[in-house]
């Protein structure tokens, strides 16, 4: 039995500044470019932040890690211009690799104090059976640097931006790859801009890869949309960021 929060859900389409918090450069747009291509008509603006350098996951293994950098931006950057993303930030973290969980934090602290975004996206830290530590630790330094943004004595990694911040509301949270969603976002109408956009990441898939991905994507998109009136969806937990603390 899942008991949900008494909080109610907010209002994704009420955004007008919207962070969306990835691992690796094409995890936004894999969990959510449908309904972040939809938030985007909508008039928010769409910022991406990527936490790793993504570079193990460079198909092409020749590639210097300068070629390989330049690939993924190029690929991101197609994409960017299909979803309707307005500015993009990169952390570089190593891909898959060791790092300490509080830099990252640190970190986010200091661009969500920057950029004061009313609406954040990130991935599902509490995945069941997710196996891959940058999303685990990516999503729940989201949600904490989230939960703690308006706390300047919990430092970012900039004391200027903290001296400087004055606390804003961050009226919602999204976690996509989630198995727990309470909204099932409609896509059918911008699902030709998703698969448009997951088809610019050459660098990451080979094109066998690539059509494995999309036809995945497909039948997922069905599967989740089943028992409601559109045909194609993506799960979200949609939270009031105040549910993201003892569960109220
Ligand atoms: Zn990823």
């Amino acid at each position: 039995m899942t008991i949900e929060t008494i909080l109610p859900t907010p209002d994704m389409f009420s955004a007008k500044r919207i962070l969306c918090i990835q691992p690796h450069y094409d995890d936004n747009d894999i969990g959510a470019a449908g309904i972040l291509a939809q938030l985007a008509k909508n008039g928010a603006e769409i910022i991406y932040l990527t936490v790793t350098n993504d570079l193990m996951g460079v198909v092409d293994s020749s590639l210097s890690d300068e070629k390989a950098a330049a690939a993924l931006k190029r690929d991101q950057f197609a994409a960017a211009e299909i979803v309707g993303v307005k500015e993009q930030y990169w952390l570089g973290y190593p891909d898959a690799g060791e790092y300490n969980y509080f830099d990252v934090r640190r970190d986010l602290l200091k661009y969500i104090r920057i950029i004061k975004p009313d609406f954040v996206f990130t991935c599902d830290p509490w995945l069941t059976y997710e196996g891959h530590r940058d999303h685990i630790q990516t999503g729940l330094a989201a949600s904490e640097a989230v939960m703690f943004a308006g706390l300047t004595k919990i430092a970012s990694s900039d004391p200027k931006v903290d001296s400087a911040y004055e606390p804003h509301d961050i009226n919602g949270i999204a976690f996509y790859f989630t198995r727990e969603p309470n909204v099932i976002a409609d896509i059918s109408s911008t699902w030709e801009e998703k698969i448009g956009a997951l088809r610019c990441y050459e660098a990451q898939f080979t094109p066998q890869d690539m059509e494995q991905l999309l036809v995945a994507m497909d039948a997922k998109s069905q599967q989740v949309a089943q028992g409601q009136s559109f045909p194609r969806g993506e799960p979200l937990k949609v939270l009031n960021t105040s549910a993201l603390h003892v569960g109220i």
